[in-house]
């Protein structure tokens, strides 16, 4: 655990238990004592019982109700502490995981705090809308931001009929016109919000969203016209939220202060100019600490908890409300990614490994390095003798001379391959000798594909904790990278959290398969992220919630990842006409059923390999029929 520094970055959901395997405590430190569950358990229920195919997503919705009431009592407690004369209310932005499970399961989680959603376009704003009519709490606010054309606020006004509290966010000054319209044709009044643009920005990458040259949001003269135009129409009133969002990962509580304190000073003003403000909404930005680090110098850490975060929102506002002596308004937060970022674990499997060819400088190496051109074996022996002094500088450069004068010497014809890879060898020896080279990294091939599920890794750099499910109890004795499935280049993972270029892995026991690894804090963002390269679809799903049972889990519900047929149907391709097409030219060659059946099995399984499970039973349509 301490190598992969599971408790720093898994504390309070995941940790490693007497089998050497990961352990899940949904309700984090309100799990039961004994009641953790094994991962390793749930993997086999899921391949052995239930015959899914990897990769795997297992989704804990214990965890994400234990996310969500700490949040809750996160803010209550500082509301608490510092007799803030209002409450908390957040809203879950969907975009941060679009799953029907997860948003569910928020609604009815967090009912009974009037928990709300975030919709930032037309399909997310229909699924919140459906979601809290059907167990949403009266109260609970349906936050509508991005861009916005009249059917989308005509459906967010038409909500408000049906009891739903939707607050339109205008993210421009434009979007008041179709506002206004829309309101005027459909004869409901909007309750409107507006995102002001913040001078306060944080430097990492997800603060390019903040800052006055940031893409969204009103600055102050668009805030004094917004204004102005309000009370020509009458609808000054209309107005009762401000919102911000200052960028994802805020790393420290100081940049979060300033920004919520820059926002409730405008907060103060709009009340001072006849608005009826309700409502601070802090948006997003509530970090996760990915490394464990808690150093918040990088987008891979943040140095708070949710109490801290809450505690510095809560002071920030309430300081520049009775410094104006304006009443404490709702405080709001849009938190996404410290919302659903643990609830699921993807696992996957290592289907193979290859270790880079440890050179050897033998006789026959050294009879082709003897044989070289004269200005290259000069070079060789330059080499040999600077790593034999220990000088690191002549040594990295007599090699890198060597390198490049017998590449050359290779393109003309006067140097053969042989000649060449000894060349090659002898570099990497040296490097090591002088430590510049890191150990042998091992390539373990993976059955993933990180387009699909780790997409912010390839896109963004972002790092997951990435850590075998099993053998934990084990010294892991190789330094490994991650190879995917995918024919591109980009598909690998090789750099793991604490800025290591290699994880250190276990040797693989079974020559196929059978090392199994998890990918963890990726429930935000990445299922709706990712992509069909190479057309390889998303993983089997199971739905595991904490239960007296004899693993302590039961499984809620389980599906197969798509099928080839599903991904190839993304392309417009058409699979039913496809087999029928390639069934005929069985016939036409002769061929028999089980060449039909086989085509039809490859339609109805996963694109992922199929090693020791997902056989193929799992027949979803009959495309013999
Ligand atoms: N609200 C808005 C407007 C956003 O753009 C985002 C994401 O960047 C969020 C909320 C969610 O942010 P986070 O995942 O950091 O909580």
């Amino acid at each position: 655990a301490e190598l992969y520094k599971i408790d720093a970055w898994g504390a309070p959901y995941f940790s490693v238990n007497g089998s050497g395997n990961i352990s899940v405590r949904p309700f984090g430190s309100e799990s039961l004592p004994h009641h953790e569950i094994d991962l390793v358990k749930v993997l086999g229920k899921a391949k052995d019982d239930l015959g899914l195919q990897l990769p795997l997503l297992v989704r804990f919705p214990d965890i994400l109700k234990n996310r969500l009431e700490s949040l809750q009592s996160a803010f209550d407690s500082a509301i608490r502490s510092c007799a803030y004369a209002s409450h908390y209310q957040g809203v879950y932005p969907v975009k941060c995981n679009q799953d029907r499970h997860v948003v569910e399961d928020i609604v009815e989680f967090g009912s009974t705090f009037r928990f709300g959603l975030e919709a930032g376009s037309k399909p997310e704003l229909l699924l919140a809308m459906s979601c809290l009519a059907r167990a949403g709490h009266p109260d609970s606010f349906l936050v509508c931001n991005g861009y916005k054309d009249e059917e989308y606020v005509s459906l967010a006004l038409t909500a408000r009929t049906l009891g739903l509290h939707t607050v339109i966010v205008l993210e421009q000054e434009e979007e008041l016109e179709t506002v206004v319209t829309a309101s005027r044709k459909l004869g409901i009044r909007p309750v409107i919000g507006f995102r002001a643009k913040l001078r306060t920005k944080h430097s990492g990458h997800f603060g390019s969203t903040s800052g006055e040259k940031g893409k969204f949001g009103l600055n102050t003269l668009q805030i004094i016209s917004l204004i102005k135009k309000l009370k020509s129409y009458e609808m000054l009133d209309c107005l009762q939220l401000l919102h911000f969002h200052i960028g994802s990962q805020i790393p420290t509580t100081a940049l979060l202060a300033d920004g919520v304190g820059e926002a409730a000073q405008i907060y103060c003003e709009l009340v001072r100019l006849g608005a009826s403000m309700g409502v601070i909404d802090v948006g997003g930005g509530l970090g996760i600490d990915y490394d464990g680090s808690k150093l918040g110098g990088s987008d891979m850490s943040v140095e708070y908890g949710l109490k801290e975060y809450a505690s510095a929102v809560v002071r920030a506002v309430r300081y520049a409300c009775d410094q104006k002596k304006v009443k404490h308004p709702i405080i709001c937060s849009e938190s996404g990614r410290a919302l659903v970022s643990h609830h699921s674990v993807l696992v996957f499997e290592a289907i193979s490994s290859t270790a880079s060819a440890e050179p050897a400088l033998n006789s026959s190496n050294l009879a082709y390095l003897e044989a070289l051109p004269d200005d290259s074996r000069s070079d060789y022996r330059n080499v040999i003798a600077a790593v034999v002094r220990g000088d690191y500088d002549s040594c990295a450069f007599y090699a890198d001379e060597l390198k490049k004068r017998c590449v050359e010497q290779f393109k003309d014809g006067t140097v053969g391959l042989e000649h060449l890879a000894a060349v090659d060898g002898l570099c990497e020896i040296a490097s090591r000798e002088i430590g510049v080279s890191d150990l042998i990294t091992t390539t373990y091939d993976v059955n993933l594909s990180i387009f699909t599920s780790m997409p912010d890794y390839w896109a963004i750099e972002q790092l997951f904790p990435v850590v075998p499910i099993h053998r934990l109890n084990e010294k892991p004795t190789v330094n490994g990278v991650l190879s995917d499935l995918t024919c591109d280049s980009d598909g690998k993972v090789s750099k793991f959290i604490g800025g290591k270029e290699s994880l250190p892995l276990h040797e693989m026991i079974e020559p196929r398969g059978g090392y199994y690894l998890g990918m963890f804090l990726g429930g935000a963002y990445q299922e709706a992220l990712g992509g069909l390269h190479n057309l390889f679809g998303g993983p089997s799903v199971i739905r595991v919630s904490q239960s007296d049972g004899a693993h302590c889990f039961a499984v809620t519900s389980a599906s197969a990842g798509p099928s080839s047929a599903d991904v190839l149907r993304t392309m417009q391709h058409e699979p039913e006409l496809m087999y029928d097409a390639l069934k005929r030219r069985v016939e036409d060659y002769g061929g028999g059923a089980a060449a039909c059946r086989q085509l039809a099995t490859a339609f109805n399984n996963m694109p992922y390999l199929i090693t020791t499970a997902g056989s193929g039973d799992g027949v979803k349509w009959d495309l013999n029929g």
